[in-house]
């Protein structure tokens, strides 16, 4: 109890207060004439007079050791006596006294406006007071108790959120609700940095053989289907671009960074100076040395990035056999929740990322019927193979003319992979040079059983991986 800060007291008798520094007693003592200071106050006041009353014996008697008269209780009253080791005690009484007086909750400057006694406002502090700081379970920040429901409902960085345009995205954290917003719009998550592309329509394809792009224009869930692939097109055809947005805001905020160390540099030795000439210890000051720890943080995390997209962009400019030139391995994540979507017919189909045949090549992608379409509705996984208009398709052969393997992989190198293979018939739309954004998308509806699909070596930990080589031949 003794050390608990003092709390400030309701209208406290003035016998409570130290006749030292009129503040309520610390350690009361009381002196033989009935009167209270706290000790440390008593001690300093002790050895105080000793030392005045020592140097006024010195100048009078040199030489001569004498006693130095003992003070007079710091009272000052009439009657007061002197005050010494041996007749000073410890006022227990008046310390159980006091615990006693009513007292405001420490939390009083946040709102708190109840009284109590000294002694219980630990346990008040502790698990009554509605002011009191307590960990938010969800993102371990320190939060006023009242507080806490309305920090989780519009602030908490780690409170789970549904997406406001009821999209089928699971739910996600507060901290990833700004991006997906901007993917769920259909805006490139680059515009921040400056990229400005969105998809803000859907053209409804009309391609022969293609009656699911008709749908689209009817059906929300296809046309956003369609539209969020449009966007995954821009994402994959533009990640140079976003690569140089991204390293020209980095060494923006490098500058932004330089010139905040040069102005906490110069505060910091004009202090100094000031300082010098008080002739007072030169310290940082609380709010100089966090922001010096921030700046160092800072500059660490922008030599990281920097480093791992320079990294990155050597990548993409000297193997552009990351791009998976003829090859691409589509993993599907989560698909048992697409599957029970498709099952729902609230998605009917989903692309893969897009892909090239090789540098300035054809431009391909994947649509997948996770429960099937056509004669494999319900009961197949179905796969199509569509040729996507690409910036090189005047200087390429066409009608395209190739053979197409697609490969459920089996993730137990024991089993083999499921797989259908087609060849390009020069007749068909779907291998035409697009005069749309999309070939009407042709392969197999019956690609594979659900039954075969659904289970080991095939789905495991809830992805599938779907494999197409493309082998281009000549006409
Ligand atoms: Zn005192
Ligand atoms: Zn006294
Ligand atoms: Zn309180
Ligand atoms: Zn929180
Ligand atoms: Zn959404
Ligand atoms: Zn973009």
């Amino acid at each position: 109890m003794e050390d608990l800060p003092l709390p400030e007291f309701v209208n406290l008798d003035k016998s409570f207060l130290c006749s030292i520094c009129k503040e309520p007693l610390r350690n009361p003592m009381q002196t033989f004439c009935g009167h209270h200071a706290c000790c440390s106050c008593l001690e300093g006041y002790m050895e105080e007079a000793h030392a005045v009353s020592a140097a006024a014996s010195r100048e009078e008697e040199e030489g001569e050791r004498t006693v130095a008269a003992a003070p007079i209780c710091p009272a000052q009253e009439r009657n007061c006596h002197t005050v010494t080791k041996e007749n000073i005690f410890l006022d227990r009484a008046i310390q159980k006294r006091l615990e006693r007086q009513a007292a405001y909750c420490p939390n009083k400057c946040l709102g708190c406006v109840e009284t109590l006694m000294w002694k219980d406002v630990p346990q008040h502090l502790e698990s009554s007071c509605v002011f009191r700081q307590v960990e938010c379970p969800l993102c371990k920040e320190d939060i006023i108790f009242s507080c806490v429901d309305k920090h989780q409902e519009e602030e908490c960085p780690q409170k789970l959120m549904d997406c406001p345009n009821f999209c089928q995205t699971a739910q996600m954290k507060r901290s990833d609700l700004s991006l997906h917003m901007l993917r769920c719009n259909n805006i490139c998550p680059y515009i921040t940095l400056g990229c400005d592309f969105s998809v803000s329509t859907i053209a409804p394809e009309r391609a022969e053989g293609d009656d699911d792009d008709d749908a689209a224009a009817t059906n929300p869930e296809a046309a956003a289907a369609a539209a969020a692939a449009v966007l995954t097109t821009h994402e994959e055809e533009s990640m140079k671009e976003h690569l140089r947005l991204t390293m020209k805001r980095l060494s923006e905020q490098e500058i932004e960074n330089q010139r905040l160390r040069d102005e906490l540099e110069m505060r910091l030795e004009r202090k100094c100076q000031e300082n010098v000439s008080a002739a007072t210890p030169n310290n940082l000051d609380g709010l100089d040395e966090t922001l010096r720890c921030l700046l160092l943080k800072h500059d660490k995390t922008i030599t990281e990035l920097v480093n791992a997209l320079k990294s990155v962009d050597q990548q993409m400019q000297y193997s552009p056999d990351l791009l998976g030139m003829g090859e691409m391995v589509w993993k599907i994540s989560g698909i048992n929740a697409m599957r029970r979507a498709a099952t729902k017919d609230t998605i009917k189909y989903i692309y893969s990322p897009v892909f090239f045949t090789h540098p300035y090549g054809y431009k391909l992608c994947l649509r997948a019927y996770i429960n099937g379409d056509g004669l494999g509705k319900g009961t197949h996984l179905s796969l199509f193979f569509v040729i996507l208009q690409g910036d090189y398709d005047a200087t390429l052969q066409w009608p395209f003319s190739g053979t197409v393997k697609m490969k459920l992989l089996s993730q137990d190198k024991n089993f083999s992979d499921h797989y259908k293979e087609f060849r390009s018939s020069p007749n068909s739309n779907s291998f035409q040079r697009p005069k749309n954004e999309r070939n009407p998308p042709t392969g197999f509806p019956e690609f594979s059983t659900h039954t075969l699909t659904w289970a080991k070596p095939y789905y495991l930990n809830d992805e599938i991986y779907i494999k197409t080589s493309v082998r281009l031949t000549s006409n």
